[in-house]
């Protein structure tokens, strides 16, 4: 687990993975792991700045040190910085198990079509996310417009990543989320991992798919299968 992007979602992942082989597996069994945390304040200079060359470095670099250290599968703890997906594979010989394609299987199996999508800027303008899902799942997504988009990005980095959670930041994001249902959306990507710290299904009226959970879940999945 590539960790760090921020800590206070990779708990979350430590936690639930081993929840998630403990149940599969019973007793005392939980989740074998290495886990290598990147600085966040390093990253988010550098996201800052735009420079994803240096990024899909520090990122190869971090996948090929957990491979040398035992591990069979890779997974980065973030949705953000999957923009480095790439630098990731061409530096590991294990499998990579993309959070997007996690995320599209579970809004296939759901049977949705068209899905908003909510997470840092990076993830909701740029194109790696959106494509991979249209893609490789047919799945349509949506993006809150310019401002709401700001203010979506804005609570990430000054609350949630902090583990700061506000009523009125919940507000907002429902606020956000109501809007795009209005446009049609059938569920709302969680597409940072730090969102489902603020909201979840019972926040909504539109399915939540936590992109924590179900990359979690795939990587356990993909741990513990025969
Ligand atoms: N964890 C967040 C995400 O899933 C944002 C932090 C980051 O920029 O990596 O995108």
């Amino acid at each position: 687990m590539i960790g760090g992007l921020s800590w206070e979602s990779s708990a979350v992942y430590y936690s639930l993975m081993n929840k998630l082989v403990k149940e599969k597996l019973g007793g005392y069994h939980n989740c074998k792991s290495v886990m290598l945390t990147v600085d966040f304040a390093e990253i988010e200079l550098l996201q800052r700045a735009g420079d994803w060359a240096k990024m899909d470095e520090l990122m190869a670099d971090a996948a090929s040190k957990l491979e040398a250290a035992g591990a069979d599968v890779v997974i980065l703890c973030t949705n953000t910085m999957h923009l480095c997906s790439e630098a990731i594979r061409g530096s590991i010989s294990v499998p990579f198990l993309h959070i997007a394609e996690a995320t599209g299987r579970a809004i296939v199996k759901q049977g949705a079509k068209k899905v908003a999508l909510l997470g840092t800027s990076f993830t909701m303008e740029k194109d790696f996310y959106k494509t991979l899902l249209k893609e490789e799942f047919g799945i349509e997504t949506i993006i809150p417009e310019k401002g709401d988009r700001d203010k979506v990005h804005r609570v990430i980095y000054e609350e949630l990543v902090n583990g700061e959670i506000k009523d009125e930041s919940r507000k907002m994001y429902q606020e956000v989320i109501g809007k795009l249902e209005a446009q049609g959306a059938e569920g709302v990507i969680l597409g940072c991992t730090e969102i489902p710290m603020l909201i979840s299904d019972k926040d909504v009226n539109i399915p939540t798919f936590n992109t924590t959970e179900i990359h979690a879940a795939m990587a356990v999945d993909w741990a513990t299968a025969e």
